[in-house]
């Protein structure tokens, strides 16, 4: 079987954990530290804090940004249910915007949803291709705009506009005019899941990128203080001598990494650049390669003028299929071992935003995507041997179900 994306555990790895558990020092302390250094001077920003997932970064943010009930955030509908249940989680209402045929959001579509309620918009990167960040902060600047923005918070006021938080769980890596994606918005949020380009088992960085008059430094350490419980020393700092004494400054988050998991990060980022961004952009290639082909593939657009992707999420579409084809074809590339995945059912479609009334009619291009959708397993080890096998299933698939 060929699986979707297995992570790469080698020796290397092992070496760097083992170091880290024989070192005595297991929680938040030099590796993670040097990990957020390292990220930040690879996203071309000077402050990152790294967390324990996207998911719980991202959430520390909407709270430090002071969002909460009655409030708005717009969210493109097609990405994984992190980028909306966040906006749950601090009760605000999730408005939802359809996205382009590049799978993300549809700028154009922005404006006309903005009222004196929105406080920020979380665009995603999806698949690792980078948005037009430029046209979207041109909205969010517009005069008119600012003009509806209602501030409610010290932050807030300081800002005086709506926030942009980039969901980038899929583009650590990815160029925008030509550096690496971080420090486009005012935050911008990476995810090391298990499943992503780099990882760190389970894990998260967010880099930070506010104009003046925030100082960087000074946010960083509030955030890393509310990913601390509120408390305003960390375990290393408390073991300093005569150091017990803490304080709690706010009913703050848990949410830090560990120096186990910054280990892994360490190694991964070490050889990001030299070995797995060069084989992914391979990868994508031969597929496209192999794929262009064929009158029905669609294969996804990965690098233009401004934009190059992070090469996460190879997502293949196939013409003119009903939904039950698109099923069928991949329950035919499964059965000749070759593991698939769709990206991403429209937030509507899930039950629970169903149920909250959201209406996946509403966006055409969204569903027309979905429905036609099929990511190719991507991951470092995999040969050429491999992906002649898998488009090898896929085409003999569609040829079978589409006759
Ligand atoms: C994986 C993912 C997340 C969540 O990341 P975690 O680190 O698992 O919390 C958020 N948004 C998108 C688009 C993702 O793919």
């Amino acid at each position: 079987m060929i699986p979707f994306s297995p992570p790469r555990i080698d020796d290397k790895i092992i070496a760097e954990v083992t170091d880290a558990l024989k070192s005595g020092w297991i929680t938040t302390g030099p590796k993670t530290k040097l990990f957020e250094k390292k990220i930040a001077n690879y996203c071309n920003v000077s402050n990152v804090l790294a967390v324990n997932s996207w998911t719980t970064g991202a959430e520390l943010l909407l709270y430090w940004f002071g969002i909460k009930e009655g409030d708005e955030v717009i969210v493109p509908v097609y990405t994984y249910c992190a980028t909306a249940n966040i906006v749950m989680h601090r009760g605000a209402k999730v408005i939802m915007v359809d996205v382009n045929s590049d799978f993300g959001i549809d700028i154009s579509k922005i404006e006309k949803h903005i009222t004196s309620k929105t406080k920020a918009i979380i665009p995603v990167d999806v698949g690792g291709l980078p948005i037009q960040f430029d046209d979207l902060k041109a909205i969010v600047n517009k005069p008119e705009i600012k003009e509806k923005f209602t501030p409610q918070t010290d932050n807030q006021e300081k800002l005086g506009r709506i926030m942009i938080l980039s969901d980038a769980a899929h583009s650590f890596g990815a160029k925008y005019k030509g550096l690496n994606v971080g420090s486009e918005v005012d935050f911008t949020v990476f995810s090391f899941h298990a499943v992503k380009n780099l990882t760190t088992a389970e894990g998260g960085a967010i880099c930070i990128n506010l104009p003046k008059p925030f100082n960087s430094e000074e946010v960083y350490k509030q955030l890393n203080t509310l990913s601390l419980h509120g408390q305003n020393k960390d375990a290393l700092a408390k073991t300093q001598k005569g150091s017990w004494e803490y304080d709690v400054v706010d009913a703050g988050f848990k949410c830090n990494m560990t120096d186990i998991l910054a280990s892994i990060g360490l190694v991964e980022l070490g050889r990001y650049e030299s070995e797995t961004l060069p084989k992914r952009k391979s990868i994508f290639k031969e597929y496209s390669y192999l794929l262009d082909k064929y009158e029905w593939a669609v294969t996804p657009h990965f690098i233009d003028q401004y934009r190059e992707s992070s090469y996460h999420l190879y997502l293949l579409r196939i013409k003119d299929v009903t939904l039950e084809q698109r099923n069928l074809i991949i329950q035919e590339i499964f059965d000749k071992d070759v593991s698939v995945n769709v990206h991403y059912k429209p937030l509507p479609m899930l039950s629970y935003y169903k149920g909250l009334g959201y209406e996946v009619n509403n966006f055409p291009v969204a569903k027309s995507l979905w429905e036609c959708e099929i990511s190719l397993p991507v991951y470092y080890s995999l040969s050429k041997e491999n992906i002649s096998t898998v488009v090898d299933a896929v085409v003999k698939s569609v040829i079978k179900v589409k006759g």
